[in-house]
C-alpha cells in the first residue's frame, strides 16, 4: 500500500503538489476517508485536493 511516488493531491492554499511523505494523518469520516498533510511549500496543514 505504500507507494513512494504517489502524491496526495495539491495544496488548496498555494496549489503545490503534496508528496505522499507529507501525509500526517488519515482518518475516516461519514463522507469517506479524509487526510491531513503538511504542504511542502507554504508549510500549512491542509486537506490535499485530489
Ligand atoms: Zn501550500
Amino acid at each position: 500500500m505504500a507507494t513512494e511516488s504517489a502524491t496526495l493531491g495539491t495544496c488548496p492554499n498555494c496549489g503545490e503538489t503534496i508528496p505522499g511523505g507529507y501525509l500526517l494523518i488519515e482518518y475516516d469520516t461519514t463522507d469517506g476517508p479524509s487526510q491531513f498533510a503538511e504542504c511542502p511549500d507554504c508549510r500549512d496543514i491542509v486537506h490535499p485536493r485530489p
